[in-house]
């Protein structure tokens, strides 16, 4: 995915903060205006570039390929030809609608062939591509497809368990409202006994 803004470029003040243009705060005091407040008065003086600045972390997966986190394999695997499960990986994202949290957990899992990689790996891709304005059916293919491509392995599971502010804190206000999607591929999809067996180890 493409970014649409330039982070080798950023400039930051003397205080190592990343400095933020006033077209970027004009916006946030636009948006706060809008909101019903008064972008002038002193408790939000300085919450537009607070603001910016929480976006771009939240945003930081745009200057980043989760992939790189795959490329350091240890080939020799011992003739380990099992299931590799990380379970209750806590993540967050912000969904592509509204802008607003997704909060939840992801279960990934797969079965090597010759290549496997350290297990914090698969959460720095997960993070990779939550770090971003998703939806969550993207998310979830977008991390087993990774997995996939840059692993080969026989088989893999993503199942991601989340809440979503837009629908808890807004609209139709239903809190403890968990969304569960899921992408299997390989075995794990063609099998239906492997299938069984990865998501009872995945918690499913
Ligand atoms: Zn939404």
């Amino acid at each position: 995915m493409g970014c649409g803004h330039d982070h080798d470029h950023e400039e930051f003040d003397e205080r190592g903060k990343l400095i933020v243009p006033d077209d970027v705060q004009d916006a946030i005091r636009t948006l706060i205006r809008w909101s019903g407040d008064d972008p002038t008065r002193e408790g939000l003086l300085d919450t537009p570039a607070r603001v910016a600045r929480a976006w771009r972390e939240y945003c930081q997966g745009y200057g980043e390929d989760p992939a790189v986190h795959l490329s350091r394999v240890f080939e020799e695997v011992g003739g380990y030809d099992e299931i590799v499960v990380l379970k209750d990986i806590p993540f967050q994202s912000h969904c592509e609608h509204h802008m607003a949290p997704i909060i939840g957990k992801a279960a990934i899992a797969y079965l090597p062939t010759n290549r496997v990689v350290g297990i914090s790996k698969l959460a720095r891709v997960l993070h990779g591509y939550a770090r971003r304005l998703q939806i969550q059916e993207r998310l979830t293919a977008e991390v087993a497809e990774c997995i996939w491509n840059h692993l080969e392995p026989r088989g893999v599971a993503v199942v991601i368990e989340a809440s979503h502010a837009c629908m808890t804190a807004r609209g139709v206000r239903t809190p403890g409202v968990n969304m569960v999607t899921s992408r299997v591929m390989g075995l794990f999809r063609r099998d239906d006994k492997s299938r069984g067996e990865v998501l009872k180890l995945m918690g499913y």
